[in-house]
């Protein structure tokens, strides 16, 4: 087997904590992958005056691959966020955020599996905005949608659902309002629906699903939307099964360009106190090693994680629980054998 190289951003804040920690339960897991380490985020720009140093993008362009713990985007000195332009620049299309409850994490919900892909480079995150008069009494926000940025998050979510044995996709838009954007998207998604008879396909309209998400969460598996839709919706799927502290994400581009990452930020209030909550990472970590046909590893990571947090002797504080960085991933590498 050819070992995978995969870019290593440790990040700001709590970042290099649950970096170390995720690397330990990878290995422990048996996952074989090739670290390069490389700066990005408030300390690149401390240590290269830059917040991208080039040889970040270099890495990735090289490895196609990222794992990215989270980055302080410097305030003032007119830098761009890292987190978007690193999207933009790999073409990191499709946002994938898996939303599954677990034993020992608070939830409102019980049953919860789903996963939200979400197109990530176009509708009305495209930037098309100006105010439309010099007093700027009114200001307008064009939504891009296109049948190419459609067909391919959408094909995404299918093939997605085929690999990982999901029954269903779920298209979600407002087509019945933004009859042209929207009615393209939803157009699409019965086409590409059409290749797929093995997958179940419905759509629904983003203000139902909102309410439907939830009332019975576990009515959906895949959902698939465009990029405010799935900003909105994945964050709710988060807070159905416990908030961001613990959930993955992936960034997936063409030719196979991926990075994945913890959805919540540096957490500035607890950095280098050794008590952050890795999980988020490690999930994420779990993404990727399902990216890279390591499924084996990844389903040990998950095994160990879940057993961690079903205990509040091996869960962190932020979860209720009385364990540290170091004893909560001791417990995941303890629970894989
Ligand atoms: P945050 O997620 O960093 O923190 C919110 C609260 O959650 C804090 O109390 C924090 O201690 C807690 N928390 C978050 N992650 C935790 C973990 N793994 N373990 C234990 N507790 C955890 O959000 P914020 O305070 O709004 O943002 C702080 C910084 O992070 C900002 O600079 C922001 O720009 C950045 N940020 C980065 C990303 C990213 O890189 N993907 C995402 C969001 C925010």
């Amino acid at each position: 087997m050819t070992v995978p190289t995969v870019s290593l951003i440790e990040g700001d804040g709590i970042g290099p904590e649950i970096t170390a920690a995720t690397v330990r339960a990878i290995e422990a897991a048996g996952g074989q992958l090739a670290w390069d380490r490389v700066d990005a985020g408030a300390g690149a720009v401390a240590r290269h005056g830059d917040p991208l140093p080039a040889a970040t993008l270099a890495s990735i362009q090289r490895t196609k691959l990222a794992l990215k713990a989270p980055l302080a985007t410097p305030s003032g000195g007119g830098y761009r966020s890292v987190n978007v332009t690193l999207r933009q620049h790999f073409d990191l299309y499709a946002n994938v955020r898996p939303a599954r409850t677990m034993a020992g994490v608070p939830a409102r919900f019980s049953g919860v599996d789903l996963v939200i892909v979400r197109e990530n480079t176009e509708d009305l995150y495209a930037g098309i905005e100006h105010y439309v008069d010099p007093r700027r009494t009114a200001a307008e926000s064009i939504a891009i949608i296109t049948r190419f940025g459609s067909e391919r998050v959408i094909v995404y979510a299918f093939e997605y659902a085929r690999r990982h044995g999901r029954r269903k996709v779920t298209l979600v838009h407002k087509a019945n309002i933004l009859k042209m954007s929207n009615g393209l998207f939803l157009d699409t998604g019965r086409e590409v629906a059409a290749r797929y008879p093995d997958i179940e396909f419905d759509d629904m309209i983003v203000d139902a699903t909102a309410m439907k998400l939830v009332i019975a969460p576990e009515r959906f598996d895949v959902i698939v939307t465009m990029n405010l839709f799935g900003d909105i919706l994945s964050d709710l799927a988060a807070g159905l099964i416990g908030g961001l502290g613990v959930a993955p994400a992936a960034n997936i581009g063409d030719s196979g360009c991926a990075m994945f990452e913890a959805v919540h930020g540096t957490a500035p209030d607890i950095a280098g106190k050794g008590i952050a909550n890795p999980t988020g990472l490690m999930l994420s970590a779990a993404l990727l090693l399902d990216h890279v046909e390591q499924g084996g590893a990844a389903a040990r990571l998950r095994t160990g994680i879940a057993a961690a947090l079903a205990s509040a002797d091996t869960r962190t504080g932020d979860l209720g629980g009385r364990a540290n960085t170091a004893q909560f991933t001791d417990a995941v590498i303890r629970a894989m054998h």
